[in-house]
């Protein structure tokens, strides 16, 4: 077996995988970007709509764009290995690595000082929200349903109803709609929508597409393809009454929610968190394993890839301070309070500012995120609007921070 020797393997040539390369190739150390797909950018890729780039490049850019502006900036010097699939992280007696699969050259042990890990998320599917029903062709992801427009060339198919809200569903809505299918309607369980009002105007309202909230599909009907759906109010979910319906269509898309492609992480026996299915980390950004760092939608789901690349970058300064020896000042836990489904990391480091994203469980105007130490209020800032589908930033100063030291930091939302 080769056995390929380097300062940090980064596993993912997503947009994070590829800034925290970019970023640690420039500080001088040996990286090496694996990748399943044979080409970089990750999701980024199927992406053709624009909304990507306001904060990291201020422009507004599509997907593929965004891409390419991070493949421009990869040094030379950077070993990047597409077509080649981690299949497992190892830590023996050649140190830390991982065996990587590839049809052109074989398997490879890579041993390396560090790792990144960056392998994004994955679409939850209909097994995960049992949907009764027979099992037709015509049940797809809306981002698999994504990749075969925009990247494959082909239009799934016709008469459309959609599941769920999110921004990938929204955005499926119109480009199915573009392509000259007839989207009937979206349903969404929650009585408010998950996506960004934007994606709502411009995706649902401008072609008259309805959005049933409240409402869940209850059954799926069709032998070899779907024929219709059953349609229910919330409430009515188990028996079929006023205000179910019928809708004839040959195509389910499922937005239902992402997750963090974790099966190596959870492999490696890296504890996990619970409240984001990504792994656990430090302030910054380091796994329980020691030299194992993540960023990006493996980390949490990111709505914004600004905020991916951000992260991806100060995982890089982490990755950094753990080669040269430096240990971080350990402040203390960071947890989750009121009306807050997570926060990340879940501790902080009182030498530097540190910045944290959480995600609200509530969808509120005129609310305040509240960070506080005990019963004391070490940082608040009023937020106009929160909803679950919008992450949310804060940065916490080093003197605050310093000044509660070795004290739980509880952050709510009111
Ligand atoms: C449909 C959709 C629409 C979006 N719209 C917007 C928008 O309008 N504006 C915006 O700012 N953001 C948007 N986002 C969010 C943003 O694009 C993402 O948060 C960001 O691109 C995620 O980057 P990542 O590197 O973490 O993950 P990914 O891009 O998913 O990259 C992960 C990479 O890891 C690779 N990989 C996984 N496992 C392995 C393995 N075992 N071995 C080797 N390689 C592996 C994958 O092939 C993939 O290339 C959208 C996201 C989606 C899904």
């Amino acid at each position: 077996m080769k056995i390929r020797r380097i300062d940090v393997l980064v596993i993912g040539a997503g947009a994070s995988g590829l800034t925290s390369a970019i970023k640690l190739a420039e500080m001088g150390y040996e990286v090496s970007v694996v990748e399943r797909e044979n080409t970089l950018g990750g999701i980024l890729n199927q992406c053709i709509h624009s909304g990507f780039g306001l904060h990291y490049f201020n422009e507004e850019l599509t997907g593929p764009e965004f891409a390419d502006r991070l493949i421009g900036l990869l040094p030379d010097a950077l070993y990047l290995a597409p077509n080649a699939t981690v299949d497992r992280l190892i830590d023996d007696e050649n140190g830390l690595g991982a065996l990587v699969f590839s049809p052109e050259s074989g398997i490879t042990r890579y041993s390396s000082r560090a790792i990144v890990l960056a392998m994004g998320c994955r679409e939850r599917n209909r097994g995960n929200i049992h949907i009764p029903g027979s099992r037709p062709s015509g049940v797809y992801t809306a981002g698999l349903a994504q990749r075969l427009v925009n990247i494959e060339g082909y239009i799934p198919g016709k008469d459309v109803v959609i599941v769920g809200s999110g921004d990938i569903g929204l955005i499926m809505a119109r480009r199915m709609s573009w392509v000259g299918a007839k989207v009937h309607c979206v349903v969404e369980i929650q009585p408010y929508p998950s996506g960004l009002t934007r994606n709502i105007v411009q995706c649902l309202n401008d072609f008259n597409i309805p959005l049933h909230l409240s409402h869940v599909v209850t059954k799926i009907n069709g032998n070899d393809r779907v024929q219709s759906v059953e349609i229910s109010p919330v409430s009515r979910e188990k028996e079929r009454g006023p205000g179910s319906f019928t809708v004839e269509c040959d195509t389910l898309l499922l937005s239902v929610g992402l997750v963090p492609e974790n099966e190596l992480t959870r492999k490696f026996g890296i504890a996990m968190n619970h409240e984001t299915s990504g792994p656990k980390v430090d302030s910054r950004l380091m796994t329980s394993k020691p030299g194992v760092f993540a960023c990006g939608n493996v980390l949490h789901v990111h709505d914004l890839v600004d905020y991916a690349c951000e992260e991806a970058e100060r995982c890089a300064k982490g990755v950094d301070e753990f080669l040269r020896g430096v240990a971080p000042e350990t402040g203390g836990p960071v947890v989750s309070g009121a009306n807050v489904r997570y926060v990340v990391p879940g501790a902080y480091n009182p030498g530097s500012d540190n910045r944290f994203y959480l995600r609200p469980m509530i969808v509120k105007n005129k609310s305040r995120l509240s960070v506080r130490a005990g019963e004391v209020e070490i940082y608040g800032k009023n937020l106009p609007h929160v909803q679950p589908s919008e992450m949310v930033e804060a940065t916490l100063s080093k003197d605050a921070l310093k000044a509660c030291s070795g004290q739980t930091l509880e952050v709510r939302i009111e």
